[in-house]
Protein backbone atom coordinates (compact mmCIF):
# COMPACT_ATOMS: atom_id res chain seq x y z
CA UNK A 1 0.00 0.00 0.00
CA UNK A 2 0.91 3.43 -0.76
CA UNK A 3 2.09 6.03 1.68
CA UNK A 4 3.08 9.58 2.40
CA UNK A 5 3.45 12.32 0.23
CA UNK A 6 4.03 10.67 -3.24
CA UNK A 7 0.06 8.85 -2.34
CA UNK A 8 -1.58 11.90 -1.16
CA UNK A 9 0.14 13.37 -4.83
CA UNK A 10 -1.38 10.72 -6.72
CA UNK A 11 -4.95 11.03 -5.05
CA UNK A 12 -5.41 14.54 -4.94
CA UNK A 13 -4.76 14.18 -9.10
CA UNK A 14 -7.25 11.35 -9.27
CA UNK A 15 -9.78 13.73 -7.91
CA UNK A 16 -8.68 16.23 -10.20
CA UNK A 17 -9.94 14.03 -12.44
CA UNK A 18 -13.37 12.41 -10.87
CA UNK A 19 -14.32 14.83 -8.50
CA UNK A 20 -13.86 14.44 -4.91
CA UNK A 21 -17.20 12.41 -4.12
CA UNK A 22 -16.20 9.46 -6.95
CA UNK A 23 -12.79 8.93 -4.92
CA UNK A 24 -11.98 7.02 -1.58
CA UNK A 25 -9.17 5.81 0.21
CA UNK A 26 -11.39 4.96 3.63
CA UNK A 27 -10.14 1.88 5.26
CA UNK A 28 -13.63 -0.03 4.66
CA UNK A 29 -14.04 0.52 1.01
CA UNK A 30 -10.13 -1.11 0.66
CA UNK A 31 -11.43 -3.69 3.03
CA UNK A 32 -14.79 -3.84 1.02
CA UNK A 33 -12.92 -3.85 -2.61
CA UNK A 34 -9.98 -6.26 -1.77
CA UNK A 35 -12.11 -9.48 -2.34
CA UNK A 36 -14.36 -10.26 -4.91
CA UNK A 37 -16.51 -13.74 -4.97
CA UNK A 38 -13.69 -16.22 -4.85
CA UNK A 39 -12.61 -18.57 -2.16
CA UNK A 40 -9.61 -17.56 -1.53
CA UNK A 41 -10.00 -14.29 -0.61
CA UNK A 42 -13.41 -14.20 1.38
CA UNK A 43 -11.48 -17.57 3.41
CA UNK A 44 -8.80 -15.12 4.10
CA UNK A 45 -10.91 -12.35 5.22
CA UNK A 46 -13.11 -14.56 7.18
CA UNK A 47 -9.94 -16.06 9.24
CA UNK A 48 -9.23 -12.65 10.41
CA UNK A 49 -6.37 -12.09 7.72
CA UNK A 50 -5.02 -9.21 5.64
CA UNK A 51 -5.75 -9.12 2.03
CA UNK A 52 -3.94 -6.53 -0.33
CA UNK A 53 -5.97 -3.74 -0.79
CA UNK A 54 -6.16 -1.26 -3.34
CA UNK A 55 -4.65 2.47 -2.60
CA UNK A 56 -7.42 4.46 -4.32
CA UNK A 57 -10.76 3.78 -4.99
CA UNK A 58 -12.53 5.79 -7.93
CA UNK A 59 -15.80 5.66 -10.23
CA UNK A 60 -15.31 7.86 -13.02
CA UNK A 61 -18.12 9.45 -14.82
CA UNK A 62 -16.96 8.94 -18.22
CA UNK A 63 -14.27 7.62 -20.77
CA UNK A 64 -12.62 10.57 -20.68
CA UNK A 65 -12.16 10.41 -17.27
CA UNK A 66 -11.23 6.73 -17.77
CA UNK A 67 -8.11 8.00 -20.17
CA UNK A 68 -7.38 10.53 -17.76
CA UNK A 69 -6.93 8.00 -14.81
CA UNK A 70 -4.90 5.64 -17.34
CA UNK A 71 -2.26 8.81 -17.91
CA UNK A 72 -1.86 8.61 -14.25
CA UNK A 73 -1.40 5.45 -13.61
CA UNK A 74 1.08 4.97 -16.59
CA UNK A 75 3.01 7.89 -15.42
CA UNK A 76 3.23 6.67 -11.82
CA UNK A 77 3.15 3.14 -12.87
CA UNK A 78 0.34 2.00 -11.14
CA UNK A 79 -1.92 -1.10 -11.30
CA UNK A 80 -5.60 -0.24 -12.83
CA UNK A 81 -7.94 -3.02 -12.06
CA UNK A 82 -11.06 -2.61 -13.52
CA UNK A 83 -14.08 -3.33 -11.81
CA UNK A 84 -17.51 -4.44 -12.26
CA UNK A 85 -19.74 -5.98 -9.98
CA UNK A 86 -16.95 -7.99 -8.11
CA UNK A 87 -19.19 -11.23 -8.64
CA UNK A 88 -16.07 -12.52 -10.28
CA UNK A 89 -14.92 -16.07 -8.80
CA UNK A 90 -11.74 -16.08 -10.11
CA UNK A 91 -9.82 -13.50 -8.39
CA UNK A 92 -9.45 -11.40 -11.34
CA UNK A 93 -10.84 -8.19 -9.54
CA UNK A 94 -8.55 -8.08 -6.60
CA UNK A 95 -5.86 -5.34 -6.30
CA UNK A 96 -2.86 -8.30 -5.56
CA UNK A 97 -0.41 -5.12 -6.07
CA UNK A 98 -2.53 -2.59 -4.90
CA UNK A 99 -3.11 0.59 -7.12
CA UNK A 100 -6.65 1.96 -8.78
CA UNK A 101 -9.48 0.14 -8.64
CA UNK A 102 -11.79 1.58 -11.27
CA UNK A 103 -15.36 0.81 -10.34
CA UNK A 104 -17.31 1.09 -13.33
CA UNK A 105 -20.44 0.87 -12.66
CA UNK A 106 -21.68 4.50 -12.81
CA UNK A 107 -21.02 4.31 -16.76
CA UNK A 108 -24.49 2.49 -16.64
CA UNK A 109 -26.62 4.33 -19.94
CA UNK A 110 -28.71 2.40 -21.72
CA UNK A 111 -27.84 4.46 -25.23
CA UNK A 112 -30.09 3.22 -27.93
CA UNK A 113 -32.31 0.44 -28.18
CA UNK A 114 -32.40 -0.25 -32.28
CA UNK A 115 -35.82 -1.91 -32.82
CA UNK A 116 -34.98 -2.91 -35.97
CA UNK A 117 -31.73 -4.46 -36.05
CA UNK A 118 -32.81 -5.59 -32.88
CA UNK A 119 -29.67 -4.14 -31.09
CA UNK A 120 -29.15 -2.06 -27.69
CA UNK A 121 -26.06 0.33 -26.99
CA UNK A 122 -25.11 0.51 -23.44
CA UNK A 123 -22.52 1.81 -21.26
CA UNK A 124 -20.45 -1.11 -19.81
CA UNK A 125 -21.36 -0.97 -16.38
CA UNK A 126 -24.70 -1.33 -16.25
CA UNK A 127 -25.94 -4.38 -13.73
CA UNK A 128 -27.31 -6.94 -16.36
CA UNK A 129 -31.06 -6.96 -15.55
CA UNK A 130 -31.37 -3.77 -15.07
CA UNK A 131 -30.65 -3.64 -18.65
CA UNK A 132 -32.94 -6.77 -18.92
CA UNK A 133 -35.85 -5.47 -17.88
CA UNK A 134 -35.16 -1.85 -19.97
CA UNK A 135 -35.64 -4.08 -23.25
CA UNK A 136 -37.93 -6.22 -21.90
CA UNK A 137 -40.65 -3.10 -21.93
CA UNK A 138 -39.94 -3.22 -25.87
CA UNK A 139 -41.19 -7.29 -26.06
CA UNK A 140 -36.98 -7.94 -26.79
CA UNK A 141 -34.47 -9.56 -24.76
CA UNK A 142 -30.83 -9.97 -24.20
CA UNK A 143 -30.44 -13.46 -23.50
CA UNK A 144 -27.48 -13.77 -21.57
CA UNK A 145 -28.51 -14.84 -18.10
CA UNK A 146 -25.52 -15.64 -15.72
CA UNK A 147 -26.91 -16.82 -12.43
CA UNK A 148 -25.10 -13.52 -11.26
CA UNK A 149 -27.72 -11.39 -13.76
CA UNK A 150 -28.52 -9.12 -10.56
CA UNK A 151 -24.80 -8.44 -9.57
CA UNK A 152 -22.78 -8.98 -12.57
CA UNK A 153 -22.68 -5.64 -15.36
CA UNK A 154 -22.19 -5.85 -18.91
CA UNK A 155 -18.47 -5.25 -18.80
CA UNK A 156 -17.46 -7.88 -16.45
CA UNK A 157 -19.90 -10.48 -18.51
CA UNK A 158 -17.81 -9.74 -21.88
CA UNK A 159 -14.75 -9.29 -19.91
CA UNK A 160 -14.26 -13.18 -19.17
CA UNK A 161 -16.26 -14.26 -21.67
CA UNK A 162 -19.20 -15.22 -20.01
CA UNK A 163 -22.23 -17.65 -20.32
CA UNK A 164 -25.85 -17.55 -19.24
CA UNK A 165 -28.54 -20.22 -18.89
CA UNK A 166 -29.91 -20.27 -22.32
CA UNK A 167 -26.57 -20.47 -24.01
CA UNK A 168 -27.12 -23.40 -25.98
CA UNK A 169 -29.51 -21.53 -28.03
CA UNK A 170 -28.45 -17.87 -27.92
CA UNK A 171 -25.02 -18.53 -27.65
CA UNK A 172 -22.65 -16.66 -24.66
CA UNK A 173 -21.87 -13.16 -24.04
CA UNK A 174 -19.14 -12.75 -26.42
CA UNK A 175 -21.52 -14.11 -29.49
CA UNK A 176 -23.74 -11.05 -28.66
CA UNK A 177 -21.64 -8.42 -28.69
CA UNK A 178 -21.70 -6.63 -32.09
CA UNK A 179 -19.03 -4.15 -31.19
CA UNK A 180 -17.39 -2.23 -29.00
CA UNK A 181 -15.44 0.83 -27.00
CA UNK A 182 -12.37 0.43 -25.50
CA UNK A 183 -9.95 2.54 -23.09
CA UNK A 184 -6.47 0.63 -24.06
CA UNK A 185 -4.04 0.59 -21.09
CA UNK A 186 -1.71 3.89 -23.16
CA UNK A 187 -5.43 5.54 -22.51
CA UNK A 188 -6.34 6.31 -26.53
CA UNK A 189 -10.00 5.41 -26.73
CA UNK A 190 -10.66 3.02 -29.59
CA UNK A 191 -13.68 1.70 -31.60
CA UNK A 192 -14.14 -1.37 -32.83
CA UNK A 193 -16.00 -1.73 -36.44
CA UNK A 194 -19.46 -1.83 -36.23
CA UNK A 195 -20.36 -5.39 -36.82
CA UNK A 196 -18.14 -8.46 -36.44
CA UNK A 197 -19.02 -10.77 -39.11
CA UNK A 198 -16.85 -9.23 -42.04
CA UNK A 199 -13.66 -9.52 -44.13
CA UNK A 200 -12.09 -6.47 -43.45
CA UNK A 201 -9.11 -7.66 -41.69
CA UNK A 202 -8.61 -9.51 -38.88
CA UNK A 203 -10.99 -9.59 -35.87
CA UNK A 204 -9.03 -7.66 -32.99
CA UNK A 205 -11.69 -6.96 -30.91
CA UNK A 206 -11.95 -10.17 -29.66
CA UNK A 207 -8.79 -9.51 -27.86
CA UNK A 208 -10.68 -7.78 -25.49
CA UNK A 209 -12.84 -10.71 -24.59
CA UNK A 210 -11.39 -12.63 -22.28
CA UNK A 211 -8.45 -10.27 -21.75
CA UNK A 212 -10.28 -9.63 -17.93
CA UNK A 213 -9.33 -6.18 -18.17
CA UNK A 214 -5.45 -6.87 -18.85
CA UNK A 215 -5.89 -5.24 -22.42
CA UNK A 216 -7.93 -2.59 -21.45
CA UNK A 217 -11.59 -1.28 -20.23
CA UNK A 218 -14.68 -1.81 -22.12
CA UNK A 219 -16.27 1.32 -21.77
CA UNK A 220 -19.46 0.61 -23.98
CA UNK A 221 -21.09 -2.06 -25.99
CA UNK A 222 -23.61 -3.25 -28.80
CA UNK A 223 -25.22 -6.26 -28.27
CA UNK A 224 -27.61 -8.27 -30.27
CA UNK A 225 -31.15 -8.94 -29.00
CA UNK A 226 -33.63 -11.44 -29.61
CA UNK A 227 -37.60 -11.22 -29.34
CA UNK A 228 -39.37 -12.62 -26.28
CA UNK A 229 -40.26 -16.21 -26.89
CA UNK A 230 -43.45 -16.65 -27.68
CA UNK A 231 -43.44 -20.37 -26.01
CA UNK A 232 -41.12 -21.67 -23.77
CA UNK A 233 -41.60 -25.44 -22.40
CA UNK A 234 -39.84 -27.35 -20.54
CA UNK A 235 -39.71 -30.97 -19.67
CA UNK A 236 -37.64 -33.39 -17.36
CA UNK A 237 -36.41 -37.10 -18.00
CA UNK A 238 -34.26 -39.35 -16.24
CA UNK A 239 -31.34 -41.89 -17.86
CA UNK A 240 -30.37 -44.54 -15.77
CA UNK A 241 -26.78 -44.29 -17.77
CA UNK A 242 -25.01 -40.95 -17.42
CA UNK A 243 -23.22 -41.77 -20.70
CA UNK A 244 -26.89 -42.45 -22.58
CA UNK A 245 -27.32 -38.65 -21.54
CA UNK A 246 -24.89 -37.71 -22.94
CA UNK A 247 -25.67 -39.19 -26.33
CA UNK A 248 -28.98 -37.66 -26.26
CA UNK A 249 -27.68 -34.33 -25.79
CA UNK A 250 -25.18 -34.78 -28.28
CA UNK A 251 -27.48 -36.29 -31.07
CA UNK A 252 -30.17 -33.25 -30.50
CA UNK A 253 -27.14 -30.53 -30.47
CA UNK A 254 -25.72 -32.25 -34.01
CA UNK A 255 -28.98 -32.69 -35.01
CA UNK A 256 -30.19 -29.22 -34.71
CA UNK A 257 -32.73 -29.34 -32.94
CA UNK A 258 -32.12 -25.86 -31.13
CA UNK A 259 -32.79 -26.50 -27.40
CA UNK A 260 -32.57 -23.11 -25.41
CA UNK A 261 -31.17 -25.43 -22.70
CA UNK A 262 -29.97 -28.65 -22.01
CA UNK A 263 -29.30 -29.37 -18.24
CA UNK A 264 -27.50 -32.35 -17.75
CA UNK A 265 -27.08 -33.75 -13.82
CA UNK A 266 -24.82 -36.27 -13.01
CA UNK A 267 -26.38 -38.62 -10.42
CA UNK A 268 -24.69 -37.32 -7.52
CA UNK A 269 -25.99 -34.03 -8.26
CA UNK A 270 -29.25 -35.55 -9.19
CA UNK A 271 -29.63 -37.31 -5.60
CA UNK A 272 -29.08 -33.83 -3.24
CA UNK A 273 -29.72 -30.73 -5.67
CA UNK A 274 -32.59 -32.21 -7.51
CA UNK A 275 -34.58 -33.41 -4.22
CA UNK A 276 -34.04 -30.25 -2.73
CA UNK A 277 -35.94 -28.76 -5.90
CA UNK A 278 -38.92 -31.82 -6.35
CA UNK A 279 -38.98 -32.78 -2.89
CA UNK A 280 -38.40 -36.64 -3.57
CA UNK A 281 -35.83 -38.75 -4.39
CA UNK A 282 -34.32 -40.01 -7.99
CA UNK A 283 -31.58 -42.00 -9.03
CA UNK A 284 -29.86 -41.17 -12.25
CA UNK A 285 -28.98 -38.74 -14.37
CA UNK A 286 -31.38 -35.92 -14.69
CA UNK A 287 -31.82 -34.06 -17.51
CA UNK A 288 -34.14 -30.81 -18.07
CA UNK A 289 -34.64 -30.24 -21.88
CA UNK A 290 -35.92 -26.48 -22.77
CA UNK A 291 -37.22 -25.04 -26.30
CA UNK A 292 -38.78 -21.46 -26.56
CA UNK A 293 -39.88 -19.35 -29.50
CA UNK A 294 -42.33 -19.96 -32.05
CA UNK A 295 -45.27 -22.38 -30.67
CA UNK A 296 -45.21 -25.05 -33.75
CA UNK A 297 -41.11 -24.87 -34.21
CA UNK A 298 -40.67 -25.23 -30.76
CA UNK A 299 -42.86 -28.26 -30.21
CA UNK A 300 -41.82 -30.34 -33.21
CA UNK A 301 -37.80 -29.96 -31.88
CA UNK A 302 -39.13 -31.31 -28.59
CA UNK A 303 -41.14 -34.03 -30.07
CA UNK A 304 -37.62 -35.10 -32.43
CA UNK A 305 -36.01 -34.43 -29.12
CA UNK A 306 -38.03 -37.00 -27.29
CA UNK A 307 -37.59 -39.38 -29.80
CA UNK A 308 -34.01 -39.63 -29.46
CA UNK A 309 -34.16 -39.73 -25.08
CA UNK A 310 -36.60 -42.55 -25.33
CA UNK A 311 -34.46 -44.37 -28.06
CA UNK A 312 -31.98 -44.07 -25.55
CA UNK A 313 -34.01 -45.88 -22.40
CA UNK A 314 -34.56 -42.22 -20.81
CA UNK A 315 -37.63 -42.15 -18.82
CA UNK A 316 -40.03 -38.91 -19.46
CA UNK A 317 -41.16 -37.13 -16.01
CA UNK A 318 -43.36 -34.94 -17.73
CA UNK A 319 -43.29 -31.25 -18.00
CA UNK A 320 -43.95 -30.25 -14.28
CA UNK A 321 -40.83 -31.30 -12.73
CA UNK A 322 -38.87 -29.26 -15.83
CA UNK A 323 -40.60 -26.01 -15.32
CA UNK A 324 -40.03 -26.32 -11.20
CA UNK A 325 -36.16 -26.50 -11.99
CA UNK A 326 -36.34 -23.39 -14.47
CA UNK A 327 -38.27 -21.49 -11.36
CA UNK A 328 -35.76 -22.76 -8.82
CA UNK A 329 -32.74 -22.49 -11.36
CA UNK A 330 -30.86 -20.21 -9.68
CA UNK A 331 -31.38 -21.03 -5.60
CA UNK A 332 -28.56 -22.92 -5.78
CA UNK A 333 -25.91 -19.96 -6.04
CA UNK A 334 -27.88 -17.95 -3.22
CA UNK A 335 -28.20 -18.67 0.29
CA UNK A 336 -29.25 -20.73 2.45
CA UNK A 337 -28.72 -23.01 -0.57
CA UNK A 338 -25.39 -21.75 -1.67
CA UNK A 339 -22.35 -23.10 -0.66
CA UNK A 340 -20.24 -21.40 2.54
CA UNK A 341 -17.83 -20.71 4.63
CA UNK A 342 -16.11 -22.71 6.43
CA UNK A 343 -16.41 -25.48 3.81
CA UNK A 344 -13.81 -25.27 1.13
CA UNK A 345 -15.14 -25.38 -2.13
CA UNK A 346 -14.32 -24.73 -5.53
CA UNK A 347 -16.12 -24.75 -9.59
CA UNK A 348 -13.93 -26.07 -11.72
CA UNK A 349 -15.64 -26.07 -14.89
CA UNK A 350 -14.66 -27.18 -18.27
CA UNK A 351 -15.37 -27.86 -21.42
CA UNK A 352 -14.10 -30.34 -24.12
CA UNK A 353 -15.79 -31.53 -27.48
CA UNK A 354 -18.18 -34.73 -27.41
CA UNK A 355 -15.42 -37.72 -27.84
CA UNK A 356 -14.09 -36.57 -24.72
CA UNK A 357 -15.96 -35.52 -22.61
CA UNK A 358 -17.25 -38.73 -20.42
CA UNK A 359 -14.00 -39.59 -20.13
CA UNK A 360 -13.04 -36.22 -18.61
CA UNK A 361 -15.29 -36.36 -16.20
CA UNK A 362 -14.75 -39.87 -14.80
CA UNK A 363 -10.82 -38.62 -14.82
CA UNK A 364 -11.43 -35.66 -12.87
CA UNK A 365 -14.25 -37.07 -10.52
CA UNK A 366 -11.58 -39.88 -10.18
CA UNK A 367 -8.63 -37.41 -9.63
CA UNK A 368 -10.30 -35.56 -6.94
CA UNK A 369 -12.01 -37.52 -4.84
CA UNK A 370 -9.37 -40.45 -4.68
CA UNK A 371 -6.49 -37.73 -4.09
CA UNK A 372 -8.13 -36.06 -1.14
CA UNK A 373 -10.30 -39.21 0.07
CA UNK A 374 -8.74 -38.36 3.32
CA UNK A 375 -10.62 -34.93 3.22
CA UNK A 376 -14.03 -36.84 2.24
CA UNK A 377 -13.55 -34.67 -0.88
CA UNK A 378 -16.69 -34.57 -2.64
CA UNK A 379 -17.12 -34.16 -6.68
CA UNK A 380 -20.72 -33.04 -8.19
CA UNK A 381 -21.28 -32.19 -11.52
CA UNK A 382 -23.60 -30.66 -14.40
CA UNK A 383 -23.35 -30.27 -17.85
CA UNK A 384 -24.76 -27.07 -18.79
CA UNK A 385 -23.85 -25.36 -22.13
CA UNK A 386 -23.84 -27.35 -25.22
CA UNK A 387 -22.38 -26.87 -28.47
CA UNK A 388 -22.84 -28.29 -32.09
CA UNK A 389 -19.20 -30.39 -31.34
CA UNK A 390 -19.41 -30.77 -27.47
CA UNK A 391 -20.20 -29.67 -23.86
CA UNK A 392 -19.35 -27.88 -20.63
CA UNK A 393 -18.92 -29.62 -17.53
CA UNK A 394 -19.43 -27.19 -14.65
CA UNK A 395 -18.40 -29.31 -11.81
CA UNK A 396 -17.89 -28.54 -7.92
CA UNK A 397 -15.05 -29.56 -5.45
CA UNK A 398 -16.53 -29.76 -1.61
CA UNK A 399 -14.70 -30.45 1.49
CA UNK A 400 -16.96 -29.79 4.19
CA UNK A 401 -13.94 -30.03 7.25
CA UNK A 402 -11.03 -28.44 5.90
CA UNK A 403 -7.89 -27.10 8.27
CA UNK A 404 -8.72 -24.10 10.24
CA UNK A 405 -5.28 -22.67 9.51
CA UNK A 406 -6.04 -20.17 6.87
CA UNK A 407 -2.01 -21.26 5.28
CA UNK A 408 -2.85 -24.97 5.52
CA UNK A 409 -6.43 -24.42 4.12
CA UNK A 410 -5.07 -22.44 1.07
CA UNK A 411 -2.70 -24.95 0.62
CA UNK A 412 -4.87 -27.86 0.49
CA UNK A 413 -7.09 -25.78 -1.70
CA UNK A 414 -4.52 -24.69 -4.30
CA UNK A 415 -3.55 -28.69 -4.01
CA UNK A 416 -7.51 -30.00 -5.00
CA UNK A 417 -7.17 -27.29 -8.10
CA UNK A 418 -3.97 -28.44 -9.06
CA UNK A 419 -5.12 -32.23 -9.15
CA UNK A 420 -8.60 -31.29 -10.58
CA UNK A 421 -6.21 -28.74 -13.47
CA UNK A 422 -3.69 -31.41 -14.17
CA UNK A 423 -6.77 -33.91 -14.76
CA UNK A 424 -8.87 -31.18 -17.14
CA UNK A 425 -5.49 -30.83 -19.44
CA UNK A 426 -4.42 -34.37 -19.68
CA UNK A 427 -7.80 -35.87 -20.82
CA UNK A 428 -8.22 -32.83 -23.56
CA UNK A 429 -10.45 -30.09 -21.68
CA UNK A 430 -9.91 -26.04 -21.23
CA UNK A 431 -9.10 -25.00 -17.81
CA UNK A 432 -12.56 -23.04 -18.00
CA UNK A 433 -15.30 -22.55 -20.02
CA UNK A 434 -16.67 -19.23 -18.35
CA UNK A 435 -15.88 -18.11 -15.64
CA UNK A 436 -12.55 -16.95 -16.65
CA UNK A 437 -8.69 -17.13 -15.54
CA UNK A 438 -8.26 -14.52 -12.84
CA UNK A 439 -5.68 -14.84 -10.48
CA UNK A 440 -6.97 -18.40 -9.62
CA UNK A 441 -5.42 -19.59 -13.23
CA UNK A 442 -3.17 -17.72 -14.15
CA UNK A 443 -0.74 -20.30 -13.57
CA UNK A 444 -2.09 -22.64 -16.12
CA UNK A 445 -2.24 -20.30 -18.63
CA UNK A 446 1.40 -21.64 -20.06
CA UNK A 447 0.48 -25.15 -19.91
CA UNK A 448 -3.34 -24.22 -21.61
CA UNK A 449 -1.61 -22.48 -24.50
CA UNK A 450 2.25 -24.29 -25.10
CA UNK A 451 3.81 -23.01 -28.05
CA UNK A 452 1.33 -19.94 -28.46
CA UNK A 453 2.16 -18.21 -24.87
CA UNK A 454 5.06 -16.15 -25.84
CA UNK A 455 2.77 -15.62 -28.46
CA UNK A 456 0.65 -13.92 -26.17
CA UNK A 457 2.97 -12.47 -24.01
CA UNK A 458 4.63 -10.19 -26.72
CA UNK A 459 0.84 -9.11 -27.46
CA UNK A 460 0.31 -7.77 -23.63
CA UNK A 461 3.74 -6.39 -23.95
CA UNK A 462 2.72 -4.26 -27.30
CA UNK A 463 -0.43 -3.23 -25.85
CA UNK A 464 -0.05 -2.18 -22.38
CA UNK A 465 3.96 -1.04 -22.20
CA UNK A 466 4.17 -0.53 -18.66
CA UNK A 467 2.18 -3.38 -17.71
CA UNK A 468 -0.07 -1.19 -15.36
CA UNK A 469 -3.62 -3.22 -16.86
CA UNK A 470 -5.02 -5.92 -13.81
CA UNK A 471 -1.46 -7.43 -13.21
CA UNK A 472 -1.48 -10.56 -12.01
CA UNK A 473 -4.38 -11.84 -13.71
CA UNK A 474 -4.75 -14.36 -16.73
CA UNK A 475 -1.15 -15.45 -16.22
CA UNK A 476 0.30 -11.96 -17.73
CA UNK A 477 2.44 -9.25 -15.04
CA UNK A 478 3.69 -11.29 -12.60
C1 LIG B 1 -23.94 -16.39 -7.55
C2 LIG B 1 -23.08 -16.31 -8.77
C3 LIG B 1 -23.49 -16.93 -9.94
C4 LIG B 1 -22.72 -16.85 -11.11
N1 LIG B 1 -23.19 -17.42 -12.25
C5 LIG B 1 -22.51 -17.22 -13.41
C6 LIG B 1 -23.05 -17.73 -14.65
O1 LIG B 1 -24.13 -18.34 -14.70
N2 LIG B 1 -22.33 -17.49 -15.78
C7 LIG B 1 -21.16 -16.78 -15.77
O2 LIG B 1 -20.57 -16.58 -16.83
N3 LIG B 1 -20.62 -16.34 -14.60
C8 LIG B 1 -21.27 -16.52 -13.45
N4 LIG B 1 -20.75 -16.04 -12.28
C9 LIG B 1 -19.45 -15.38 -12.27
C10 LIG B 1 -19.53 -13.84 -12.47
O3 LIG B 1 -20.77 -13.33 -12.06
C11 LIG B 1 -19.32 -13.50 -13.91
O4 LIG B 1 -17.98 -13.76 -14.25
C12 LIG B 1 -19.64 -12.04 -14.26
O5 LIG B 1 -19.57 -11.94 -15.65
C13 LIG B 1 -18.74 -11.04 -13.58
O6 LIG B 1 -19.26 -9.75 -13.79
P1 LIG B 1 -18.87 -8.56 -12.79
O7 LIG B 1 -19.43 -7.30 -13.37
O8 LIG B 1 -19.26 -8.88 -11.41
O9 LIG B 1 -17.29 -8.56 -12.98
P2 LIG B 1 -16.14 -8.40 -11.89
O10 LIG B 1 -16.17 -9.54 -10.94
O11 LIG B 1 -16.16 -7.04 -11.33
O12 LIG B 1 -14.87 -8.55 -12.84
C14 LIG B 1 -14.56 -9.76 -13.48
C15 LIG B 1 -13.31 -9.55 -14.33
O13 LIG B 1 -13.58 -8.69 -15.44
C16 LIG B 1 -12.80 -7.49 -15.36
N5 LIG B 1 -13.71 -6.42 -15.77
C17 LIG B 1 -14.87 -6.03 -15.18
N6 LIG B 1 -15.46 -5.06 -15.89
C18 LIG B 1 -14.64 -4.81 -16.95
C19 LIG B 1 -14.70 -3.90 -18.07
N7 LIG B 1 -15.71 -3.07 -18.24
N8 LIG B 1 -13.67 -3.92 -18.96
C20 LIG B 1 -12.62 -4.77 -18.81
N9 LIG B 1 -12.52 -5.63 -17.79
C21 LIG B 1 -13.53 -5.66 -16.88
C22 LIG B 1 -12.32 -7.41 -13.93
O14 LIG B 1 -11.10 -6.72 -13.82
C23 LIG B 1 -12.17 -8.88 -13.58
O15 LIG B 1 -10.96 -9.36 -14.10
C24 LIG B 1 -21.48 -16.15 -11.08
C25 LIG B 1 -21.06 -15.54 -9.90
C26 LIG B 1 -21.84 -15.61 -8.76
C27 LIG B 1 -21.37 -14.92 -7.52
Amino acid sequence: MRVGIQSEMIRSELEEVVGQDFISVDRIDQLIYSTDWSWMPQMWLDRGQKLMPPDYIVQPGSVEEITAIMEIANKYRIPVIPFGGGSGTQGGALPVYGGIIVDLKRLDKILEIDEKSLTVRAEAGIILSQLEWAVNEKGLMLPHYPASANCATLGGCLAPRGTGTTSTKYGKAEDMVLNMEVVLPTGEIIHTPPVPQHASGPDFFRLFLGAEGTFGIITKATMQLDYLPETRYLRALLFDDLGNALEAGRQIMTKRFDPFVIRLYDPTETLSRIKKILGYELEGAYMVLGFDGDPDLAALQERKALEICTALDARDLGREPGERWWEHRYDFYYPPQSLKLPWMYGTTETITTYDKIENLYWAEKKAVEEGFAEWDARFIGHFSHWFHWGVMLYCRFIIENPPEDPEEALRLHNRVWNTAMTAVLENGGMINEHHGVGLKLARYMRRQYGDAWPFMLRLKKTIDPNGIMNPGKVGFGF
